[in-house]
C-alpha cells in the first residue's frame, strides 16, 4: 500500500515516542516563553517547562479550551511575531466572539504534506483528477486539497458548490477519478445521479475523500455500495488544521493520526481523567511542531477511541475511530459548525426570548439540510399579534444568519414555566 512519507509513517513506535518527547519539550518551551496565556497557566499550576520531560509529564499540563482561544482573541495565543505569519484563518460559525489561527510558512508546508499523506495513502497519484466540491468560501480547508494535490502531481478541479447536475457533468466530461466533499454532498450527488438514471459505471470516479462533518457507517456503506467507489474519511480540527490531523488508509480500519505533529490523548469529558487506549472519550491534542499557534492539550470536543496497535497497511501511527459525536452541544449543518454559545449570545440580544431553545436538523441528505430552532418566548410575546411575532422571528432569523452563517428556520414557542425565573 502506498505511503507518502514512510520514514515517519512506519517509524518504529519506540523511535516515534522519542521524537514526540523531544518535540514536546520544544513546543512547551516555546509556548511558555512566547505565549502569555501559557506562562500564566504554568505559573498558576506551579509548573515549569523543565518539569515536562516525557509524555508521562504531559498530564500535568492544564487543558486548553475553545473558550481560552476566544478570550485571547485575536493574537493572544500566537507564539511568533505577526511578520512570521503568512496565513490567518478564522473558523466560521464563530462570528461575534471569534478566534483567529495563524500559520507560518513552515506550518503551511507541514499541513500541505499531511493532506498529501492522506491522498497518497488512499491511492491518489499524478494520474488522478480530483474534483473538489467543498465550499471554498465557507470551508477554508478546501484550498488545502489544491495545494496538497499539487505536491502529489494530481490535477484539481475546484468545482466548489456547483449544483449536483453540474458536478456530474464535470465528473463525466473531465473524467474525474476522485471526489473530495462533505459526505452529505456526495450523497446528494448520488441521489441526483439515481434520479436521472445515470449509471455510476459511466463515470471514472474511483475514490471519495470525505470529511468536515460526521458520517455514520451506514452512509459510508451506502455510498460505496451504490456508487461503486471507495470512500475514505479525512479528519481535522479547525483550531489546528482542518483537514489534516488524521486520515483513513486503504485498510479502512480507522484514521491514522499524524502523531509526529499531533500528540493524541483520550479523556473522560466530564472528569478530565485520562483514559486507556481502546476506551471511548474526548480527543485531546497537543501540537508538536506548530510554530504560530501551538496548543497544549487542546480539548477538541470530538469523541473517539484511540487504537495504537499496528495497522495492516504498515503504518505504525495510531488510529482513531471515525468521529460521530461531540462532548459539547455543537452541531454541524452542511459542514458549518453551530456552537450553542453562539446561539445563546444571539438570543440574549432579544428581549423576552430564550434562554431555552431546541434545535433540530431536517436531513435532506445533501446541501439542503435545514437547521430549525424552536425558541422559548415569554407569554407576552406569545399573546401579542401574529404580525409582531413574525417581525421578531425575522429579526432573530437575520441575527442568527449573521452570527452562524446559515439560514435558520425560527419558531417561537411558549416558555415552560420552570424556565421563566424572573
Ligand atoms: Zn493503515
Amino acid at each position: 500500500m502506498p505511503i507518502f512519507n514512510p520514514a515517519v509513517e512506519t517509524l518504529d513506535r519506540k523511535a516515534l515516542l522519542d521524537l514526540q518527547n523531544e518535540r514536546l519539550q520544544i513546543v512547551v518551551n516555546q509556548a511558555y516563553s512566547n505565549v502569555d496565556f501559557y506562562r500564566r497557566k504554568f505559573d498558576e499550576a506551579g509548573l515549569s517547562p523543565d518539569d515536562i520531560k516525557t509524555l508521562e509529564d504531559l498530564k500535568r499540563i492544564p487543558f486548553t479550551t475553545r473558550k481560552d482561544l476566544m478570550e485571547n482573541y485575536p493574537y493572544g495565543m500566537f507564539a511568533v511575531p505577526l511578520r512570521d505569519v503568512v496565513r490567518l484563518q478564522f473558523p466560521l460559525g464563530l462570528y461575534g466572539n471569534p478566534i483567529v489561527i495563524g500559520y507560518t510558512r513552515k506550518d503551511l508546508e507541514i499541513w500541505r504534506e499531511l493532506v498529501a499523506r492522506v491522498m497518497a495513502g488512499i491511492g491518489i497519484t499524478e494520474h488522478d483528477i480530483i474534483q473538489v466540491a467543498f465550499n471554498y468560501g465557507l470551508f477554508q480547508g478546501a484550498i488545502r486539497f489544491n495545494q496538497s494535490a499539487e505536491l502529489i502531481g494530481a490535477a484539481v478541479v475546484p468545482a466548489s458548490i456547483a449544483p449536483a447536475e453540474v458536478q456530474l457533468r464535470i465528473m463525466k466530461d473531465f473524467r474525474s477519478t476522485v471526489l473530495a466533499s462533505t459526505p452529505s454532498f456526495a450523497l446528494h450527488i448520488l441521489e441526483v445521479m439515481q434520479e436521472k438514471g445515470i449509471d455510476p459505471r459511466t463515470l471514472s470516479l474511483k475514490i471519495g475523500l470525505f470529511g468536515a462533518e460526521p458520517w455514520p457507517d451506514e452512509v459510508h456503506r451506502f455510498i460505496e455500495a451504490n456508487w461503486g467507489i471507495k470512500a475514505y474519511d479525512i479528519y481535522g480540527v479547525m483550531e489546528l488544521v482542518e483537514p489534516g490531523v488524521a486520515g483513513e488508509c486503504m485498510a479502512q480500519a480507522g484514521l491514522h493520526i499524524f502523531e509526529d505533529h499531533f500528540l493524541p490523548e483520550i479523556i473522560d469529558p466530564a472528569s478530565g481523567k485520562l483514559l486507556e487506549p481502546g476506551k471511548e472519550g474526548e480527543l485531546v491534542l497537543t501540537t508538536l511542531t506548530t510554530n504560530a499557534y501551538p496548543l497544549l492539550r487542546y480539548r477538541t470536543s470530538d469523541v473517539t477511541t484511540l487504537r495504537p496497535e499496528p495497522c495492516s497497511c504498515g503504518r505504525t501511527l495510531a488510529r482513531m475511530d471515525r468521529v460521530l459525536t461531540r462532548s459539547d452541544q455543537m452541531i454541524t449543518v452542511r459542514g458549518i459548525n453551530v456552537f450553542p454559545e453562539k446561539v445563546q449570545e444571539v438570543l440574549a440580544s432579544f428581549k423576552g426570548v430564550g434562554p431555552g431553545y431546541t434545535t433540530s436538523v431536517a436531513k435532506k441528505k445533501g446541501m439542503n439540510d435545514q437547521l430549525k430552532i424552536e425558541i422559548e418566548a415569554s407569554a407576552e410575546i406569545m399573546s401579542a399579534g401574529e404580525e409582531k411575532r413574525e417581525g421578531l422571528r425575522d429579526a432573530i432569523h437575520l441575527a442568527l444568519r449573521r452570527a452562524i452563517g446559515l439560514r435558520v428556520e425560527v419558531e417561537l414557542k411558549r416558555a415552560e414555566s420552570r424556565d421563566r425565573r424572573a
